[in-house]
């Protein structure tokens, strides 16, 4: 039953929510936007629990359709996933256009890829919103860490460009990745320059102010701890005051935590940590990726790494599946950087993070009502910065009465839970993650 447990914090490692974490983007992004927190009880049209890309798409779109719009985020705007993420823009779906054919059908993959497209399209237009364009740069490496992982990566080049008419992303062998990233750790892999990376929560803010200018109402620090049917909608509880609304959309991601216990069963949250080391002066950040591109690669447990327009190495490595992030999680990230680039064993890191991000069970997002005028929307399986905005806006359309291809497209794919429901989804799932990142050693 809804509500029926009170919840006391978000996210599944308990961390305070009363500050950003000690992140990168935290220490750079100027002042956090106003957003205080509710003290009354009000009324709106929709109200919107999580203030992420998914949460803030929603309040940006329905307050520009004139739609009355409050939303309530635990922490400061952006404080979860969306404020600590790599920034690393992809184009597309965490599953391939092969598989997602062969799963879905021709037609549904089809559009699926017109709709990656247009998430690409919708975050340009995000860009713009920000004087710094979110600090965006173009480019985007994949690297392979197995020589015989190279041809998959080439054939799939092929079948982007002859199958789906992208030819945007090139296939590199060994000597060009190299050409492009100083590492000794990879054999040859593609570049996509319809990808890039980008200031993760400076787009939260942007995306934010935008919201509020529109018109909605954003209460930061205010933790949602209860959600009810009531006779003319939907009541939020919160700390200090209340929300009745008629349309409810839980935007919590990975931080979800039984408010509604219906979307619990469908994510798997897992802990994801990111490092920055101090800067290390324009030429030799040059030379560790010298085209500025971002880089992920092909591990289970993806390695994503750039360097910032500070000219430092901000790494991705390593995940945890439990409650708790390492005490030190510099000290567990260094190794991970440095099998990539040994070269940077004299250098300090001096700011390191973890996030919590949602992967569903067939890695695609999902929009589900699982009650009259109550939406969730989740699932992004790390692939949040262009599509959680887009899925977000689509939502917001569609809660506002705005007919949709794309919340339609998104709504009627598959959207199964994990065996053994929320409650018995980690021990399962945990130990086939863990089983499978052991495949990156080999
Ligand atoms: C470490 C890390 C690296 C990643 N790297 C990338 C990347 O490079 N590229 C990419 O595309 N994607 C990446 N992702 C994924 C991406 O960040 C997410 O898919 C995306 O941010 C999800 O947005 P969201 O709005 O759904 O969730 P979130 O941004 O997590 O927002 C949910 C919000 O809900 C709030 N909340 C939870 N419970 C409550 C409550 N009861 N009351 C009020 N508020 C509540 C939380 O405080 C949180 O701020 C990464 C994620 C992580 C964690």
């Amino acid at each position: 039953m809804l509500g029926s447990r009170s919840i006391e914090r978000a996210g599944p490692s308990g961390e305070p929510t009363s500050r950003f974490p000690g992140s990168y983007y935290a220490a750079t992004i100027g002042p956090a936007i106003d957003a205080p927190a509710l003290h009354n009880d009000a009324t709106s049209d929709h109200c919107i629990i999580g203030g992420g890309y998914t949460g803030l798409g929603a309040a940006l779109a329905l307050a520009r359709a004139g739609q009355r719009v409050t939303l309530v985020e635990a922490g400061p705007i952006g404080w979860g996933a969306s404020g600590r993420n790599g920034g690393q823009v992809h184009l597309g779906w965490e599953r391939d256009l092969t598989s997602l054919a062969a799963k879905l059908g021709h037609a549904t993959a089809a559009a699926l890829w017109q709709t990656a497209l247009a998430a690409r399209d919708h975050l340009d237009t995000l860009l713009a919103l920000d004087p710094d364009r979110c600090d965006f740069r173009p480019g985007l490496i994949h690297a392979d860490h197995k020589p015989g992982a190279v041809a998959a990566t080439h054939a799939h080049v092929a079948m982007m460009r002859d199958t789906w008419d992208y030819d945007s992303l090139i296939a590199l062998d060994r000597a060009q990745l190299g050409a492009m990233l100083n590492s000794p750790a990879y054999h040859g892999g593609s570049f996509d320059s319809r990808g890039g990376h980008l200031h993760p929560l400076k787009l939260a803010q942007a995306m934010a102010r935008a919201a509020q200018a529109a018109g909605a109402v954003l209460h930061a620090q205010t933790l949602c701890t209860a959600l009810r049917p009531v006779a003319d909608g939907w009541r939020v509880t919160t700390p200090h005051g209340t929300v009745t609304a008629g349309k409810v959309l839980d935007a919590t991601g990975a931080y979800a935590r039984a408010l509604v216990p219906q979307t619990d069963a469908h994510v798997l949250p897992i802990n994801n940590y990111i490092a920055t080391t101090v800067p290390l002066g324009a030429d030799r950040a040059q030379d560790l990726i010298r085209n500025q591109a971002a880089v992920s690669d092909a591990r289970f447990v993806v390695y994503y790494f750039r360097v910032t327009p500070d000219h430092r190495l901000l790494f991705g490595g390593g995940e945890t599946y439990g409650y708790r992030m390492p005490r030190d999680i510099g000290a567990f990230v260094r190794p991970h950087m440095l099998r990539v680039f040994p070269q940077l064993a004299d250098v300090p890191i001096d700011h390191a993070w973890g996030g919590t991000l949602a992967i569903s069970p067939n890695r695609l997002p999902f929009v589900i009502e699982p009650r009259p005028g109550l939406y969730a929307a989740n699932g992004y399986s790390g692939l949040g910065v262009a599509l959680a905005p887009w899925l977000g806006d689509a939502v917001g359309r569609a809660m506002a009465g705005e007919p949709n291809p794309g919340y339609e497209l998104v709504r009627r794919l598959p959207a199964p839970r994990f065996p053994g429901g929320a409650l018995l989804r980690w021990p399962t799932q945990a130990l086939a993650m863990r089983f499978m990142a052991l495949r990156d050693l080999i």
